[in-house]
């Protein structure tokens, strides 16, 4: 008998539920269908496609090692998964269990196809998540908005063992497979992008919990440190698994790595927000603000803001810095989302959106509700608070080495001065040469902030 594993957001062999409970059956035919929905949500981003590329590579090349390969198809989903099903005969089909709408849409539409061939879909948990979205809830409904008690009963929550790589795949003769995706002809690449895959994950990873996780704590906020792991475009393609790297982490133990922790458990809590109200992808979560500037000049402050030229040093070193590498800093994303809805009151959902055209780890769960969180429409229980981009940049830049690092107009300005440029006198002045005055001043944003959400 047969069993088809469908990949999607978990292009890994270890610690893999449904290539696990596939594996069972005599044969597998492993599947990535590039899917024709996904290309036509414009979800598409190049750089997300080439780390793509290079996860399904390395997949067929795990695959290959073990006997098998990876078969590729292009179109609709599930017409595929049957095409596919049907060829092989294969008796079930098994996949992760995903957040989105779109992802609950594919699931009941894979379903129903399948069992109109007589055939079962199986979908995993704990494959795209540590916890599952509604494993544990609030007394009194369906997902938690506030992340402490979400925080406290995860942390609760008894995680299954991680599974090894199986040894073998046997995968039946004479499957047809396209070509798989290639990073040659993508264009519009980020020069700085990371490689995708899971042997590159797992290398990572490793590196991480011998070197970077232990200062964690006191370091994840230093902008130019950079002392994050970066596994984020690894967790959102699902070439490390939560599962996993949470144990091995709590393994490492100390403050770091309770730190870390905690961040993947942000990770969760927002999936299980998305998952319960799967219209905050593109709807305000809790709080309705619909007085966001629109027009010419909010168009042009909005470019700017892409473009790095706002005039605040750290504003527009962070928004370089996702163009230059299609990866942000955390403390760099929050800044930069404060500034585009608090300080030029632009929608978040065009920030979003700019994000998710950049971002290789650009997630519908992690990007819309952080994006949200900062805008103040989602959970932030302090929905109100604005960044000061002078002030972040002192406390997370003391010495200025990350605008320098991003800026290069401002390459030649030593030490903290570097974050108000428009303080420079005589020489100094010169030497910023076209860097933009300040497209607007801090109060003025502050008070326009303050008269549309009624703060006054
Ligand atoms: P680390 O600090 O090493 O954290 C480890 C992991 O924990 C990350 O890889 C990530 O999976 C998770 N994590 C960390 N911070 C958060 C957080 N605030 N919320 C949820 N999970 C978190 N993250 C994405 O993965 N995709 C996105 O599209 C995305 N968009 C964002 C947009 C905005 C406006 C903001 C403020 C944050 C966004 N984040 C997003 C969250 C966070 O910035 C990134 O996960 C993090 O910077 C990735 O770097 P890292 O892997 O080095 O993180």
């Amino acid at each position: 008998n047969v069993s088809v594993v469908l990949f999607t957001a978990d292009l890994r062999l270890h610690d893999h539920p449904p290539l696990r409970a596939a594996s069972e059956a005599d044969e597998v035919v492993p599947l990535f269908v590039r899917d024709r929905g996904v290309t036509d949500a414009g979800f598409a981003a190049p750089n997300r496609l080439a780390f793509l590329a290079d996860c399904l590579h390395d997949l067929d090349a795990g695959l290959r090692d073990r006997g098998g390969r990876l078969i590729m198809r292009s179109g609709d989903v599930v017409d595929e998964v049957c095409k596919v099903a049907a060829e092989t005969d294969a008796g079930e089909v098994h996949m992760a269990g995903d957040v989105s709408a779109y992802a609950h849409l594919r699931e009941q539409r894979l379903r129903r196809a399948l069992e109109s061939q007589g055939r079962r879909l199986h979908v995993h948990d704990t494959v795209t998540t540590a916890v599952t979205p509604g494993e544990v809830t609030p007394a009194s409904t369906d997902h938690f908005a506030v992340f402490t008690p979400y925080l406290r009963q995860w942390s609760r929550v008894p995680l299954r063992d991680a599974f090894a790589a199986p040894r073998t795949v046997r995968v039946p003769d004479g499957v047809g497979s396209e070509k798989l995706l290639s990073r040659s002809g993508l264009t519009g690449l980020s020069e700085g992008l990371a490689s995708g895959g899971e042997t590159e994950g797992r290398r990572r990873m490793s590196a991480w919990l011998r070197s970077g996780i232990a200062a964690y704590e006191d370091r994840h906020d230093d902008l130019a440190g950079d002392a994050t792991s970066r596994l984020s475009p690894h967790l959102h393609f699902g070439t490390l698994s939560p599962v996993e790297l949470v144990h091995r982490a709590r393994r490492a133990g100390g403050p770091g790595a309770e730190a870390f922790v905690r961040q993947i458990a942000w990770r969760d809590f927002h999936r299980q927000v998305l998952a319960a109200r799967p219209a905050a992808s593109t709807s305000d979560y809790r709080t309705k603000h619909d007085r966001w500037r629109s027009g010419r000049e909010a168009r042009e402050d909005t470019e700017a803001w892409k473009e790095g030229r706002t005039g605040y040093p750290v504003v527009d070193a962070a928004m370089r810095q996702l163009r230059h590498e299609g990866w942000m800093h955390n403390r760099g994303r929050l800044l930069t989302a404060s500034f585009l809805t608090k300080t030029l009151y632009v929608d978040w959902r065009e920030g979003a959106r700019h994000f998710l055209e950049f971002l290789v780890d650009g997630d519908i769960a992690n990007n819309q509700m952080n994006w949200q969180w900062m805008a103040g429409t989602g959970t932030d229980s302090r929905p109100n608070r604005v960044l000061n981009p002078v002030t972040q940049g002192k406390r997370y830049d003391p010495d200025g080495a990350y605008v320098r690092r991003w800026v290069p107009e401002l390459a030649e300005i030593e030490g903290p001065l570097v974050h108000e440029p428009w303080k420079l006198q005589g020489l100094d002045r010169a030497a910023v040469g076209d860097y933009p005055d300040p497209i607007i001043e801090l109060p003025d944003g502050l008070a326009r902030f303050k008269q549309a959400r009624g703060l006054d």
